[in-house]
């Protein structure tokens, strides 16, 4: 029979109703009987945390990296159950941090407490259980009928069951009833090792039209060491008036690296285009390419801990960007 390690961090899937309101009080150990199917699996349950994920963090991602390692060597396969609202930071940040893993580790969630009447958790976990099964390596978020590459996942509805989409990449594979099957798993430039160490001094900035350069400043002072810039469309900032081309070649100055993703959900940023974004090149900004901005916030904070950022960024490491 084959060995899943269930690891718990919280979330709405763990949920019941108390004084205050849904809060996450159930235990691993509680939620596999509630499945209610033999699933033919050795099922080891162990709490990690019993959060929300709003207050899941990089010091939560360093310790779930190491959980899921020590359970990586001794089980088939990892799921991870967790709540939705950042699950997409977490699959990113997991997927470089346990690059090259060769078993699957699957996280999932629920949009409704398992207990609830039509709640999704009972089917989201029984399919993250069994694609963890499935003996395909990498890190994937499974819910409802999908399963996304932890470095395409993103949060795209509050509401509706099929919360999560793949952007800019197709599913990592499916959920129907002939099974799971992984059409295109994650692939690592990288052999499986723990690297667990992240720099968490990494700031997102969404550009909007007349943004002030003063925000620039702040992040040099406030000893930030990578920025993520979303920016307009291919790759576009303002530099007249309120210059923040000038800004990024002190930013450049003061050796913090700035990577460029678009504020487009879909496709790519291209700095080669148009004149705004030659402007930017000549100040050295790494392009992000096709990422989203989660996967590009966790690899920002894992690359500034590797010997060469600027060449770890640039390296596609486990399909985060098209190549
Ligand atoms: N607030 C919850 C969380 O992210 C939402 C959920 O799990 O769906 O922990």
């Amino acid at each position: 029979m084959k060995k899943i390690a269930l690891l718990a961090t919280g979330g709405t899937i763990a949920c019941t109703q108390t004084k205050n309101g849904l809060a996450p009080t159930l235990s691993a150990s509680e939620l596999a009987p509630r499945l209610g199917v033999d699933l033919e699996l050795e099922v080891n349950a162990k709490d990690v945390f019993r959060l929300d994920s709003s207050n899941i963090q990089p010091e939560e991602w360093r310790a779930l990296a190491r959980e899921a390692d020590a359970a990586i060597k001794s089980s088939d396969g990892v799921v991870i159950t967790h709540g939705t609202d950042t699950m997409a930071y977490t699959a990113a940040a997991l997927s470089f941090m346990l690059a090259g893993c060769e078993k699957p580790v699957i996280l999932t969630g629920s949009q409704l407490p398992i207990d609830a009447p039509i709640s999704d958790a009972r089917q989201n976990l029984t399919r993250a259980l069994l694609a963890a099964a499935s003996g395909v390596g990498g890190v994937y978020v499974v819910f409802d009928t999908s399963i996304i590459s932890g470095v395409r996942a993103v949060k795209t509805h509050t509401t509706a069951l099929s919360a999560f989409s793949s952007v800019n990449a197709p599913c990592a594979g499916h959920i129907d009833s002939a099974g799971v099957s992984f059409d295109h798993p994650q692939r690592s430039s990288l052999p499986y090792a723990l690297r667990a160490r992240l720099n968490s001094r990494v700031l997102l900035i969404k550009l909007t039209p007349g943004l002030s350069p003063d925000i620039f400043s702040f992040v040099k002072s406030a000893g930030y060491r990578g920025v993520v810039l979303e920016t307009f469309g291919l790759g576009g900032l303002h530099y007249i008036r309120r210059n923040l081309v000038k800004c990024l070649s002190e930013l450049s100055a003061a050796g913090i690296i700035v990577l460029v993703v678009s504020q487009c959900l879909y496709e790519k940023a291209d700095l080669s285009v148009y004149e705004v974004g030659r402007e930017m090149m000549r100040e050295n900004v790494i392009s992000g390419r096709d990422m989203t901005t989660e996967a590009a916030v966790c690899k920002m904070m894992w690359a500034l801990e590797s010997e060469n950022p600027r060449e770890t960024l640039m390296r596609n490491i486990v399909g985060e960007f098209s190549e």
